[in-house]
Order: structure tokens, then C-alpha cells, then sequence
């Protein structure tokens, strides 16, 4: 087989498996993550390498968890030369939501059907969107970019080698987790599962490639880019309490909302709060939530309010970040 030919032949059947997987309503914290879970280990299953070594592949709950779900779990030994050196193909398996649908959400997990509504005009979309559903060289659905597309392409390397076992030097093993969305219950509790391997099996973990998605770095950038080492995030938080009062007298108290407004004025989109290293530059903090805790409406103001932030790094620690923000806290509130 001609290298093209094989290029062709991955290609259709890593798009087969990302069609396969994005129609499974996955969304975190839903059953769907059960069922695409055993959807994985089944296929994995059918695999005559996986029948004849069925200690290969593992499907696996998560521990300390409020939801059931499960991780699954795989590995090829390679037999082109003894090699304790092992690749781990990192995905998820959940996706988000599906509010920002709208009207169209019965779509959501039906990219082909989304593909054609969207080419059928009766939406407005952006003029680079419009271009790209013309075109159909691009899929559309919920999952289908982060990260079933991954997923896929992970899939299919490790059954290629389960099939192929004489091809490959080292060990390569699939690590399909459940919640990266949510709570990382998932990764957590893989660990422990790699750990027992690693005993087990003498595996020396080489590298992880985890094969999320990656975004242009600016409009039109056609570059794809593969990052090397990792982020940092942190979620620093913020409770304040203000002192209640009535709208009609207002300086009788302080509103939280006032506070916590200013603190992400502060904060949210701070060139002063990226970390640098190495030439290369965090994203900025933003919040991922500024809340009161008021629960219905009444004139009175609130008693408390919250928001925290996503904030990644680079090289600062946690307690860093923390004197940083705490140091907004103090010095720029105008309340201070
Ligand atoms: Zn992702």
C-alpha cells in the first residue's frame, strides 16, 4: 500500500470514528457519560488483540464521585523490540452543554443533519462560518472539535498498533477519561490505574499526548500548533461580605455587588496578571462566575456576593497568584 493510499485510509476511518462518537450525547455530569464509556470498551473489546489479552483494556469508575462514570483504559505492547518506554494518548470523552443551540439543539449530536441546516440558510451565521459550511470540508456538532476528533485519531492509533503490535517499539496506552469538563474526576482517578500498571507491567511513562484541541492565535492564522509541557490553572475565589441596607438609604450600608465589580474590573483581562516564560505568555485571568447570594428580589441589598476566576500560569505558584490578588484587594478597592 502506497503511502497515499494509507493517508486516505486513516483518514476516512478516523473521521468514521469521530461521526461514531459525536452522535453520543455525552455532556458532562449526564448518563451520556456512561454510555459513550461503554460504547468505547465495547468497540476496544471486539478487537482480537484485546480478546486475547483482556487484561490490556479496563473500563473503570471514578471514585469519590456523585456521579457514576467511568474511565476507560487500554494498552499495546509493542513487539519490535522489549521496551519499557510507554506513550499515553490522553482524551476526554464529555463535551459542554448544548444551551448555546438555542432552538437547534436537537441537532446538537447529529452533525450531518447540523451540516445541512446550516448550508440550508436559515440561519444567519458569520461570513467565515457561511464559508466553511459551504465548503463541507469542515464537520459542525457539539463534541466534534473538543474533543471527539481527538478521541478518534487516538483511537485509531491504538487499534492500528493492536493490530500491528510488530510495528511498534515501546508500549502506547489509551487513556479516555470522563468530567475534563467538570470536576477532572476522571484524570483523578486514573491515576490509580496507571500507578497499578506501571507496577505491574514495568511501564517508564515517556510522554502524554493529549490531543484537546488547539485554536489559532489570531484571525486567519493557519498555523496548527503543538504545545510542549503544560498550564497551570488556578481558580482563585472571592467571597465578600457587604452590609445590608435599604435602597432608600444606600450609604447606610455597602452593596457586595459593588465590591466584587470592582475586583473584576481589577482582575479580568490584567496584562499586569499574565505570567511570562520563555518568550511565551498566559491568557489573561476572566471570571467564570460573579454572583450575589441574595436569593429573590427584595430592597434590601445584598449580604453577600462571590466570583472566581480562571487564571493560568506558567511559573507562579499558588500562593504567588494569591498575594498578587490579594494585593488588588487591598490597594485598588475603593473602598480600601
Ligand atoms: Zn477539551
Amino acid at each position: 500500500m502506497n503511502a497515499d493510499s494509507r493517508l486516505f485510509e486513516c483518514r476516512e476511518e478516523i473521521l468514521s470514528l469521530t461521526m461514531w462518537l459525536a452522535n453520543v450525547n455525552s455532556i458532562v455530569n449526564t448518563e451520556g457519560e456512561k454510555v459513550i464509556a461503554h460504547a468505547i470498551h465495547t468497540h476496544l473489546a471486539s478487537l482480537d488483540y484485546f480478546r486475547n489479552y483482556p487484561s490490556h483494556l479496563a473500563i473503570v469508575q471514578t471514585e469519590d464521585d456523585e456521579s457514576e462514570r467511568y474511565n476507560v483504559l487500554a494498552f499495546v505492547k509493542g513487539e519490535k523490540t522489549q521496551n519499557k518506554r510507554t506513550v499515553i494518548l490522553m482524551g476526554h470523552m464529555d463535551t459542554v452543554g448544548i444551551d448555546d443551540f438555542n432552538q437547534e439543539q436537537k441537532y446538537a449530536f447529529s452533525p450531518e443533519e447540523w451540516l445541512q441546516f446550516l448550508q440550508s440558510g436559515k440561519l444567519e451565521l458569520p461570513a467565515e462560518v457561511q464559508k466553511h459550511a459551504a465548503s463541507g470540508k469542515w464537520l459542525f456538532g457539539r463534541g466534534m472539535l473538543d474533543m471527539k476528533s481527538g478521541l478518534a485519531a487516538n483511537l485509531f492509533l491504538l487499534s492500528h498498533y493492536a493490530q500491528h503490535p510488530e510495528e511498534l517499539e515501546g508500549n502506547l496506552l489509551l487513556l479516555a477519561e470522563c468530567d475534563e469538563e467538570d470536576g477532572s474526576h476522571g484524570v483523578l482517578s486514573a491515576l490509580k490505574t496507571l500507578k497499578q500498571w506501571k507496577k505491574e507491567h514495568d511501564f517508564q511513562y515517556a510522554a502524554v499526548i493529549n490531543s484537546d484541541f488547539v485554536a489559532p492565535l489570531h484571525n486567519g492564522d493557519a498555523n496548527r500548533y503543538v504545545y510542549k509541557g503544560t498550564v497551570g490553572k488556578l481558580l482563585p475565589s472571592f467571597f465578600v461580605t457587604g452590609a445590608e441596607t435599604h435602597v432608600g438609604a444606600p450609604f447606610e450600608g455597602i452593596d457586595p455587588n459593588f465590591i466584587i465589580a470592582e475586583l473584576t474590573k481589577q482582575i479580568c483581562y490584567n496584562p499586569e496578571l499574565v505570567n511570562e516564560a520563555l518568550g511565551e505568555t498566559t491568557k489573561p485571568p476572566v471570571s467564570l462566575k460573579q454572583v450575589d447570594l441574595k436569593p429573590v428580589y427584595t430592597v434590601q441589598t445584598a449580604l453577600s456576593a462571590f466570583a472566581y476566576y480562571n487564571f493560568f500560569t506558567h511559573s507562579w505558584t499558588p500562593e504567588e497568584v494569591l498575594s498578587k490578588l490579594k494585593k488588588k484587594q487591598k490597594s485598588r478597592l475603593p473602598i480600601a
